[in-house]
C-alpha cells in the first residue's frame, strides 16, 4: 500500500478544504435555516470541478480514483452534511452507474454536461415497499416498440428534485427475481415522470429528496443502462465501492468534530480551570481520536483495494457500518463536551448530531452491513449462512 499523493491531488484538497471551512461554513446557518444551498456556493463548487470528481477528463470531469475521492469527500464532511451529500450522492450513485456501464452514445451525450453540475445526477431504487430488500421493488417496465413504458412510484430520491438525469430501477421480467431488474436512465422533462412530495428530514438541511412517480412513462431503449436484466447486480456493484465514499464522508464530519472539541476543552472554563483538565472529558477525547483514526485506517485500506480492482464486498460493509456508527457516537460525545452549548443552534454541533443519524440508515442500514459482513465471513470460512437474506 502506497499513500503517498500527487501533488495537484494535495494541492486540490487543500483548496477544497479552504472553500469548505472559508466558504460554505460561512452560509451553514443560512443552509440550515432556509434549506437551501446559495447559488454563490453551488456556483464556487462548480468551478472547483466538484461535480465531474467520478467523470473522466475524455468527458470533461476530473475523475479521480477512490482513494482521491475520498480525500475529497474527507474535506466535505467538514461542513454541513446536506451540501456534502448533494455532491457526495450526484458523485456516487448519480453518476458512477453511468459512467462504468453506459455505452459510449449515452457517455457522450450526459457526461459532459454532468460533470460541470448543469445537469444533476440521481438514482431510484427504493420504493415506499421496498427499502432493504431492494430485490422487491414492484414498478415495472414493459417493452412497446422502440421504448420502455415504466409504472410505479420510487421514494426518497435524494437530489430528485434537482436531478436531470435518473437512474431508476425497474422489474422487466418478474419471473427472473433479481436477473428481471434494469436499469434506465430517466431524463428530466420525460412523459409520463412526476415528481411526487418531497421528504422534511430531520436533517441534511439544503438536500432535497423526493418520491417520483412514474404513470405510463416514456424511456427510449437506447436509455437502457448496461443490458436489460443486469440492473440489480451492477446496482449492486455501484452501491457496494459507494460506501468507501460515505465513510470518507462521515470522517470528515467526524476530524471536524473532534477540532471543535478539542479547542472548547481549552476554553471552557469551569471552577477555575479549562475543562481539558478534567480526565472524564479527556477520556471523551480520546474514545472520539479512536474513532476517528480507526474510520481513516479502514476507509483509506478500502479505497485503495478498490483502486486496485480487489472484491470489497465484506471491507466496503464493515468501513460502511463502522464510520456511521463511529459518526453517531462522536457526535453524541462533542454534545456531551460543549454541554448545554451543544444543543444549541449557535454551534454547529446540533447539526452534525442530525446529520449523522441518516449514516446508518441510507444506502444500506447497519443491520443490513452486518448481514453482508457475516455472509462474506462465513463465504471466506467456508461455513453455511446462519442468518436471514440480506434481501
Ligand atoms: C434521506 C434519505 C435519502 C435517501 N436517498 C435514497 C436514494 O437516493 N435512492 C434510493 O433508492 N433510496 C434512498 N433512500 C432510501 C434508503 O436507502 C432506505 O431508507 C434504506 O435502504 C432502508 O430502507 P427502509 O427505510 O425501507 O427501511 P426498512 O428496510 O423498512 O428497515 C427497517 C428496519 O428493519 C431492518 N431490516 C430490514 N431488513 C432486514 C434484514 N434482512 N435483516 C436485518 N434487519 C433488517 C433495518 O435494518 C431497519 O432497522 C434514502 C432514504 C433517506 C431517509
Amino acid at each position: 500500500m502506497d499513500f503517498t499523493f500527487a501533488d495537484s491531488l494535495i494541492d486540490y484538497r487543500d483548496r477544497i478544504k479552504d472553500f469548505v471551512d472559508n466558504k460554505v461554513d460561512g452560509f451553514s446557518i443560512m443552509i440550515e435555516e432556509e434549506d437551501c444551498i446559495p447559488p454563490e456556493v453551488l456556483c464556487d463548487a462548480k468551478s472547483l470541478g466538484l461535480f465531474g470528481l467520478s467523470i473522466p477528463s475524455d468527458y470533461g470531469g476530473i475523475g479521480t480514483n477512490m482513494v482521491g475521492k475520498c480525500l475529497i469527500f474527507e474535506q466535505l464532511g467538514r461542513t454541513n452534511n446536506g451540501f456534502t451529500t448533494l455532491i457526495g450522492a450526484h458523485n456516487g450513485v448519480g453518476t458512477v452507474g453511468l459512467v462504468e456501464l453506459g455505452n459510449e452514445e449515452q457517455k457522450r451525450r450526459l457526461l459532459p454536461s454532468m460533470a460541470t453540475g448543469e445537469k444533476i445526477g440521481a438514482f431510484a431504487l427504493s420504493e415506499p415497499e421496498s427499502g432493504s430488500a431492494a430485490v422487491t421493488i414492484k414498478t415495472q417496465a414493459r417493452r412497446i416498440g422502440d421504448r420502455y413504458v415504466l409504472n410505479g412510484v420510487k421514494s426518497n430520491v435524494t437530489n430528485g428534485p434537482e436531478a436531470s438525469v435518473i437512474t431508476i430501477l425497474a422489474v422487466t421480467d418478474e419471473s427472473r427475481g433479481s436477473k428481471g431488474i434494469t436499469a434506465f436512465l430517466v431524463e428530466k422533462g420525460a412523459k409520463g415522470l412526476r415528481l411526487g412530495s418531497i421528504d422534511r428530514k430531520m436533517g441534511l438541511r439544503g438536500s432535497h429528496s423526493c418520491s417520483l412517480i412514474l404513470e405510463d412513462c416514456e424511456v427510449p431503449t437506447e436509455n437502457v443502462l448496461g443490458k436489460e436484466g443486469d440492473g440489480y447486480v451492477n446496482s449492486l456493484r455501484v452501491l457496494t465501492n459507494g460506501r468507501v465514499g460515505l465513510a470518507a464522508r462521515n470522517l470528515g464530519s467526524m476530524q471536524k468534530l473532534l477540532e471543535l472539541a478539542v479547542k472548547h476543552t481549552t476554553t471552557r472554563y469551569q471552577a477555575g480551570s479549562p475543562i481539558s483538565r478534567f480526565q472524564a472529558v479527556q477520556h471523551l477525547i480520546a474514545d472520539i481520536g479512536v474513532d476517528v483514526e480507526t474510520t481513516r485506517s479502514l476507509t483509506y485500506l478500502t479505497a485503495w483495494m478498490v483502486d486496485q480492482g480487489l472484491k470489497v464486498a465484506k471491507e466496503s460493509a464493515m468501513v460502511k457500518y463502522y464510520a456511521s456508527e463511529a459518526y453517531c457516537r462522536v457526535a453524541d460525545k462533542t454534545m456531551q463536551i460543549f454541554g448545554g452549548l451543544g444543543y444549541l443552534k449557535d454551534a454547529p454541533i446540533e447539526r452534525f448530531y442530525r446529520d449523522a443519524r441518516i449514516a446508518r440508515i441510507a444506502e444500506g442500514t447497519s443491520e443490513i452491513q452486518k448481514n453482508i459482513i457475516a455472509e462474506q465471513l462465513f463465504k471466506e470460512f467456508g461455513a453455511k449462512r446462519a442468518t436471514a437474506p440480506t434481501g
